[in-house]
């Protein structure tokens, strides 16, 4: 698979002493650099999105303002978390463009490598069309989305969002539209404060967004249930043409901004799920995207563990779900055993039919 990654995206900060910093893309490029499985990535530069781009999902004058604010120099404010400086807007772009790049990878004919991993900054999930917060900018994933739609010749995406915070901003941008179809597992309630179950679209959007709000301390027993039992079933219905990961480490077990129960084995299973899924749906077609994670170590490593997954020179000869549960070693009586929040998938599941 591509890893899409750039020194420059260093360059930006959102002042001293705050946790989204150069150190978590420094941690993650020098892991993989001493990975024993090092030899299945290949590195890719990326390319800066056009402001044109920009505009499919953010308006002309919030890009204006971001422009402005970073040629000031200086420090700016978009929330007490979300500082504009010097490089902002540039890495910004970087980190769009790094998407787009990696999109145009994957739906290259000739190209057989259908996976990539952006490790890209700033992350983008609480990002709206004409605000950024939460540490985000331009929203990496709602554009990587409509780029897909408008220069990759598909129409319905599955974007899946492991961070420990709800993706407020990606879900804002599709509440109403049924070709991308939301779905988000975070701790709640935690910042931003959105992402009940009963957060499910409006309009022709109803039924394409889905939330699994998960108490603190919730390991990956609720997350594999939820893939396995709900997630295999709606995306078998959905039909997705490609599957977009918002990739947030903050749901480790050691992160120091949440708490959720996740290890670094966790990541794998989550991915060799969603692996299995693409494999079935579209042609193996994956992009990755990296949002938050704070503690670098284990966000590191993690990331390993979520290009592992991607892998499966085993798992993509399974044709069904029980191949897949074998596979991942999946105990059912121990996982209803561990699981946490049953209420909450269970209402979920009704919700959605399955
Ligand atoms: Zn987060």
């Amino acid at each position: 698979m591509y890893v899409i990654y750039d020194d420059f995206y260093l360059k930006h900060s959102n002042g001293s002493g705050h946790p989204e910093n150069s150190n978590r893309l420094t941690a993650i490029k020098g892991a993989i650099d001493r990975w024993s499985l090092k030899s299945r990535i290949a590195f890719r530069k990326p390319r800066s999105a056009a402001d044109k781009e920009i505009e499919m999902v953010h308006d002309k004058d919030y890009i204006q303002k971001i422009k402005d604010l970073s040629a000031m120099g200086g420090i700016s404010y978009l929330d007490p978390d979300t500082a504009v400086t010097e490089y902002t807007y540039d890495c910004s772009l970087l980190a769009a463009g790094g998407c787009f790049e990696g999109l145009d990878l994957i739906f290259d004919r000739n190209d057989k490598s259908h996976k990539f991993f952006a490790a890209v900054r700033p992350p983008g999930h609480h990002a709206f069309k004409n605000y950024g917060s939460g540490f985000c900018i331009f929203n990496n994933a709602a554009l990587s989305a409509r780029y897909a739609q408008a220069r990759c010749g598909i129409k319905k995406i599955a974007i899946i969002d492991f961070d420990a915070h709800h993706g407020n901003g990606t879900q804002n941008f599709f509440y109403d539209d049924s070709s991308v179809f939301y779905i988000s597992f975070h701790q709640y309630p935690h910042y931003p404060g959105t992402g009940n179950f009963s957060e499910i679209g409006r309009g022709k959007g109803a039924g394409f967004n889905m939330n699994f709000p998960f108490m603190d301390k919730t390991g990956d027993p609720d997350y594999i249930i939820a893939l396995l039992d709900i997630i295999i079933p709606v995306m078998e219905r959905f039909e997705p043409e490609l599957f977009l990961v918002s990739a947030g480490y903050d749901s480790h077990y050691l992160d120091t901004l949440s708490s959720l129960n996740l290890v670094e084995e966790s990541y794998y299973k989550i991915m060799y799920i969603i692996s299995y899924l693409s494999h079935k749906h579209c042609s193996d077609r994956i992009g990755i995207l990296l949002e938050g994670g704070y503690e670098y170590n284990s966000t590191a490593d993690s990331v390993l563990e979520t290009m592992r997954g991607c892998f499966g020179d085993g798992p993509l000869s399974i044709v069904n779900k029980s191949g897949l549960e074998n596979d991942l070693g999946i105990d059912r009586d121990f996982l209803t055993v561990k699981v946490k929040n049953k209420m909450i998938l269970d209402r979920v599941k009704d919700i959605f039919k399955v």
